[in-house]
């Protein structure tokens, strides 16, 4: 089967009591046992719940892994992950990050003696050089948020093996409807479900996938242990969204791309990033490791902050808000929103300036959306 047919049948027969074609939202939290331990297989919903089981197996075959494991938030997937690391572990770690992502490693970096090392990862050289150390995991977004750099997934895998570090990815900007990083030889994908899996702005959730058997049963432990579990009505709606997510995501692409071109060589504006422009810095490996370049468009505005609160009053389409990947168009500061987290000094190092804007470019009319952007900027 081709993907978009495996979004909406791979790993979700119809219910095997009713036929319904949709699984039962099975609001209970615990489950009857005819004797001690004599039970259907499901015993107390934190530990595994009937309609959470759907989502995982989906959320597993569609990321092309062995096991899904679903969560409250992508953070919460991120932490039980964290808990698999004892104290004194190393990680590389690129050095554009979701800002939560960077706050909780920071944390564990403090508060438990994680060590973390950040680097350029779209530089294979330097992960080579931050691999010659010991190093216990390699954590990955590409396309990053918000400078959307594009690291070689495949080649930093290969080094990371030789290394004997595991390996996850963030695909929550990609999804694997571009991009399956277990395919190019990752150990774990990480996703925020709350964006473009979800896909509708209305939940908060998190998934890992585990490519490996022992990491499969390890994770699934850990699930149970932290506890950090959606419920199943938040398991439902994701669900659902997954199965549209091959038409989302071919719609947020034709929308970024004419935002994209709308921005690009406009007076006003100093940098466009967005990986489907030619003079992206890795276009030519964005074209070879995805099969579309995204929703996402981040830009930098020539005026600075003035210029960008400017801009932001302006929009009419364009809503002002945190997150991503939703159906509808939102447009952040990262600087002072999702990246807050982040220090000015490390923030300004890496390009998420005063001035940048992020634009998660919804499923609207594309050209609704250029137009947006174009009254906006002729505002500055
Ligand atoms: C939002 C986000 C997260 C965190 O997910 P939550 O669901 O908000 O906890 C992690 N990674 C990326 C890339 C994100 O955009």
């Amino acid at each position: 089967m081709r993907f978009d047919t495996r979004l909406l049948h791979e790993a979700q027969p119809p219910d095997p009591l009713t036929g319904a074609v949709n699984p039962p939202v099975y609001l209970s939290s615990t489950f009857r046992q005819k004797a001690p331990n004599v039970h259907s297989g499901y015993v107390y919903s934190r530990s595994g719940n009937p309609t959470r089981a759907v989502l995982e197996a989906t959320l597993g075959a569609i990321e092309s892994g062995r096991a899904g494991l679903a969560f409250s938030s992508g953070l919460g997937a991120l932490t039980t992950l964290l808990e698999a690391f004892p104290s004194g572990s190393r990680f590389v770690a690129a050095d554009d990050l979701y800002g939560g992502t960077y706050r909780l490693f920071e944390h564990h970096r403090r508060q438990f003696g994680l060590k973390v090392d950040y680097v350029d990862t779209t530089d294979l050289d330097r992960v080579r050089a931050a691999l010659d150390e010991r190093a216990d995991l390699v954590y990955l977004e590409s396309p990053t948020n918000p400078l959307l750099k594009i690291t070689d997934l495949n080649a930093v895998a290969r080094l990371a093996k030789s290394a004997g570090a595991t390996v996850v990815v963030d695909n929550t900007f990609a999804t694997p409807a571009l991009q399956r990083p277990i395919e190019l030889g990752a150990d774990i994908v990480l996703h925020s479900t709350t964006k473009y899996l979800g896909g509708h702005s209305d939940i908060i959730g998190g998934a890992l996938v585990l490519a490996r058997a022992k990491d499969a049963e390890r994770f699934a432990w850990l699930q149970n242990a932290v506890g950090a579990v959606p419920s199943p009505f938040d398991c439902f709606l994701v669900l659902r969204g997954i199965h549209t997510l091959g038409v989302r995501m071919r719609a947020h692409g034709e929308s970024a791309r004419a935002v994209a071109e709308t921005l690009d060589g406009h007076s006003q504006v100093r940098r466009v990033y967005y990986p489907g422009l030619a003079d992206h810095p890795q276009h030519r490996l964005a074209r070879r490791q995805m099969s579309g370049y995204g929703g996402m468009v981040s830009v930098e505005l020539a005026g600075g902050k003035k210029a960008v609160l400017r801009f932001l009053r302006a929009l009419r389409i364009f809503t002002l808000a945190e997150s991503l990947g939703g159906v509808e168009s939102l447009v952040d500061h990262p600087a002072t929103m999702t990246h807050a987290s982040v220090p000015r000094a490390e923030r300004e190092k890496l390009g998420v300036t005063e001035g940048l804007v992020r634009l998660s470019c919804g499923i609207e009319d594309p050209a609704d959306l250029a137009d947006d952007v174009r009254r906006a900027l002729a505002r500055l």
